[in-house]
């Protein structure tokens, strides 16, 4: 279900040359520097920049990206990343709050992320490839700029030892300090709801005879072969857990699509 059932849905249908998302790794936060209720006139353009999520003032969001694609909010992490934009940040942008119904649905929204495509329910602690930059994250995890030295929350990329750039335009306050202070509290209520969702619907069930787990290279794309069928592989850590006990072979792009094409996914 990567569109989410309480979403007013609007696809953006520019082409930007999107691709699955080869692992979801985090969820990262960000403010949209708008006031507008709508962000899909700006950001259905091709070439511009997009998120899979827009959270209103008032709590309402419009998805623009199935969460099973890439979006383009955070460059160097695109492709392990659900993004979140927000309504505000206009007039002052390191002070204002994310409104109550927005950090209430901020934590509804990576709760659903992190059950529906299994992101590990921690805070990032920087934007460092592997398990530093995975969970809960904000757009400033991978932002330059004159910020706070550890232990502060607020500290950027430099503070933090450096990783992935989740932009280049140093100093950029995204999603700003008030807002920043307000994600530890966001990630508490998420625990919070995270055990009242429903799981996922289960893989199928290929036991019963021999299975190969298929790598695509070019962008950590998977697939379980069983005899005549297929199931897709959700994520890098599922991946990894089934190559623990199966065997697996990488292959190009073009030889992945092939079998995909001849083991439709969940057929
Ligand atoms: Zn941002």
């Amino acid at each position: 279900m990567p569109w989410h059932p309480d979403a007013i849905k609007r696809p953006i249908t520019a082409d930007k040359g999107r691709s699955p998302l080869g692992a979801h790794n985090r969820v990262n936060l960000h403010v949209a520097v708008s006031e507008a209720a709508s962000l899909f006139g700006f950001f259905n353009v091709s070439g511009q920049v997009d998120s899979h999520f827009y959270v209103r003032r008032d709590g309402t969001f419009e998805q623009y990206v199935n969460t099973d694609d890439n979006a383009f909010a955070d460059l160097e992490g695109n492709d392990a990343t659900i993004s979140i934009e927000t309504q505000g940040g206009v007039t002052n942008p390191n002070t204002e709050p994310w409104t109550p119904a927005q950090a209430e649905r901020l934590a509804q929204l990576y709760a659903w992320c992190a059950v529906q495509h299994r992101i590990q329910v921690k805070l990032a602690t920087s934007s460092a490839l592997g398990e530093p930059s995975r969970g809960l994250s904000w757009h400033r995890l991978g932002i330059d700029g004159d910020f706070p030295a550890l232990p502060s929350i607020l500290a950027g990329r430099e503070q933090r030892g450096g990783g992935m750039y989740y932009s280049r335009s140093r100093g950029k306050l995204c999603p700003g300090d008030t807002k920043i202070g307000q994600i530890p509290a966001i990630f508490a209520r998420a625990q919070a709801i995270i055990p009242t969702l429903p799981a996922p619907a289960p893989m199928p069930n290929v036991l019963e005879d021999d299975m190969i787990v298929i790598l695509n290279k070019s962008n950590n794309a998977a697939i379980i072969v069983s005899g005549g069928r297929s199931a897709p592989v959700v994520g890098w850590d599922q991946y990894v857990n089934l190559t623990q006990t199966l065997p697996s072979l990488g292959v190009s792009a073009a030889q992945f699509a092939a079998i995909t094409t001849a083991f439709p996914s969940g057929a």
